[in-house]
C-alpha cells in the first residue's frame, strides 16, 4: 500500500469515547492533496483520504479524533467522531465512478487498520448514521463490504439502509 503521511496533520482533538469503528465518506473535490488543503483551511479532518488511483493519504493520527461526521448517530450513540476512523475516498460526489484501484486501496487500508486496531467492530457510510448528509454518493456500501472478507461480517446490518445500492 501506498501511503503518505502529511505533515503537518490536520486538525484533531482527544478522543472522548473507545474507539469502535469506521465511517466512510467522500471529499466532494478534485485531488486528494486539493482537499487535503481545503480541510486544513475550514479546520475538518480525516484520518485518510484514499486517492483515485489507490495512493493513500494519512491526513490524522488514529489515537486522536478527526472532525468529519458532525451531528451522527453511530452504532453506540453520538460522539461518532471520538468512536471512529474516518476515511474518505477523493470522489467529486456528484456521479463520479469508483475506480477499482481506489476500491482494492480502501479495503487494503481497513485490512491495515483492522489487523492493528482489534477493537474495531463496526463500520458504516457517513449517509448511513444522519440524514444530513449523502456520501459516499453512488457507493454501495452493501457490496463494498460484499467484496471483502473482512468486512463480510458487516455487510448485514446495512441491508435495506443502503439506497445507493
Ligand atoms: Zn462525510
Amino acid at each position: 500500500m501506498n501511503i503518505t503521511i502529511i505533515d503537518p496533520w490536520l486538525a484533531h482533538g482527544e478522543r472522548r469515547k473507545p474507539l469502535t469503528g469506521i465511517i466512510l465518506h467522500h471529499t466532494a473535490g478534485g485531488s486528494a492533496e486539493s482537499s487535503i488543503e481545503h480541510l486544513r483551511e475550514i479546520g475538518l479532518s480525516y484520518h485518510y483520504i484514499v486517492e483515485r488511483d489507490g495512493r493513500v493519504f494519512k491526513c490524522a493520527p488514529i489515537s486522536g479524533r478527526a472532525y468529519h461526521a458532525g451531528v451522527s448517530v453511530g452504532k453506540y450513540g453520538d460522539n461518532v467522531n471520538s468512536q471512529t476512523v474516518g476515511i474518505s475516498f477523493a470522489n467529486d460526489g456528484v456521479g463520479e465512478a469508483y475506480p477499482a484501484a481506489q476500491l482494492r486501496a480502501a479495503h487494503e487500508l481497513i485490512d491495515a487498520i483492522l489487523s492493528v486496531h482489534k477493537e474495531i467492530e463496526w463500520i458504516s457510510a457517513h449517509r448511513l448514521i444522519t440524514e444530513r448528509k449523502a456520501d459516499p454518493a453512488h457507493f454501495s456500501f452493501v457490496e463494498f463490504c460484499s467484496e471483502h472478507p473482512s468486512l463480510e461480517k458487516w455487510r448485514d446490518e446495512t441491508l435495506g439502509r443502503d439506497w445507493d445500492g
